[in-house]
């Protein structure tokens, strides 16, 4: 990818409302991105590309009203950077169950520092609408269907385990509405379902990648436990737009939203639906939890209640899952031949 494509911090600036748009080359960033700018927003997208890569925003260069900023959040002049009037949709974070187990200091970290540093400069600059990614790992393994924002919360706190994630998400959650209580700054606090869609790559450990991977390469379907804990995917693209309403909406200042689809369905069933639909001849084998999810620390079941962005943004996901799942089979088999041959490469160095 040429570097000439990033935009110095300077050029980045600018007196129009733009929005900043944090870990805005990942996953669900780069969707956030696109949404906003198809929408006609003047768009800042910053990312130190650990986990996200240039390749995703090929769509967003192409738009005039688009800059990139390569930099780690932490290490931005966000005092130098904002203008009073600017949005900042914070996604950028440590992700994937994984990759927060590697290091609960890394993770605690990244989470949550950078919260505290954008709403300091928003808060002298005396302006700006800041949105927070946080998370539904935050409700833990709760016993109720349907997790709604005022449900209590259950925080798992073993440590070495994703307990890191989830405490960073919430204390985000607290600085941020902190802050929009003692500085009126308009924050809203949306806690992500999970998310599925093309873009998102299958090495932090997110199970519909890892299927769609295993079935285009003929390898077993790796189920862990029994397969009968859920989970509700919603679509990257619903998500984007639920990102966008929020921004654009005067209601949901100081709140915290529920973003995901409600419809529920086991992993045993993801697993089977992947493999009739890749026309594969993979097994599927049910495995012990990794370390990393073992000791009961694998949610049983996930599902938002989402009655309240429906009720008072009007958004709701349009997009269901085997759609998305859909779109992953199409995107991965064009690249499988790649992945395939890697996979040789590392049998043959091992
Ligand atoms: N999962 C699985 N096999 C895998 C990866 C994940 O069975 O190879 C399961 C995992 O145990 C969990 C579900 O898929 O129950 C969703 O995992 P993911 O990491 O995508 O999301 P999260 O656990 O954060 O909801």
């Amino acid at each position: 990818m040429p570097t000439n494509r990033i935009t110095p911090v300077s050029q980045a600036l600018g007196d129009v409302h733009t929005v900043f748009i944090t870990g805005g080359a990942g996953f669900i960033g780069s969707h956030t991105v696109d949404f906003f700018l198809r929408k006609g927003r003047r768009v800042v997208a910053i990312d130190d590309l650990s986990t996200g890569c240039l390749d995703n925003l090929d769509e967003a260069f192409a738009f005039p009203n688009f800059s990139f900023i390569e930099e780690n959040v932490s290490n931005v002049d966000w005092l130098g950077l904002l203008d009073r009037h600017d949005t900042v949709v914070h996604l950028a974070a440590s992700v994937g169950v994984k990759k927060v187990c590697e290091s609960a200091l890394v993770t605690a970290h990244n989470n949550h520092v950078p919260v505290e540093m954008i709403l300091n400069a928003m808060r002298e600059k005396g302006g700006g609408r800041f949105l927070y990614a946080s998370s539904s790992e935050v409700y833990g393994d709760s016993p109720l269907i349907g997790s709604s924002e005022s449900d209590f919360l259950q925080v798992h706190t073993h440590l070495g385990g994703r307990s890191a994630y989830t405490v960073s998400k919430l204390y985000g959650e607290l600085i941020a509405l902190a802050y929009a209580e003692a500085h009126q700054i308009p924050v809203t606090v949306m806690r992500f379902f999970n998310t599925i869609g093309t873009r998102q790559r299958s090495e932090y450990g997110m199970v519909v990648p890892i299927f769609v991977q295993q079935a285009l390469l003929s390898e077993p379907i790796t189920v862990y436990g029994d397969g009968t804990q859920t989970r509700s995917f919603c679509d990257v693209g619903d998500l984007a737009g639920a990102i966008f309403s929020l921004s654009a909406s005067s209601h949901s200042a100081g709140k915290i939203y529920n973003l995901g689809n409600p419809e529920e369905i086991s992993i045993y069933e993801l697993a089977q639906f992947v493999k009739a639909e890749t026309g594969s001849n993979s097994p599927i084998h049910l495995l012990q939890f990794p370390p990393e999810r073992a000791d009961d620390t694998d949610i049983r079941r996930r599902k938002p209640n989402i009655a309240r962005i429906e009720s008072e943004i009007g958004w709701r996901p349009r997009i269901h899952w085997k759609q998305s799942v859909r779109n992953i089979i199409r995107e991965t088999a064009y690249i499988a031949p790649v992945l395939q041959a890697e996979k040789h490469a590392q049998r043959f160095h091992h």
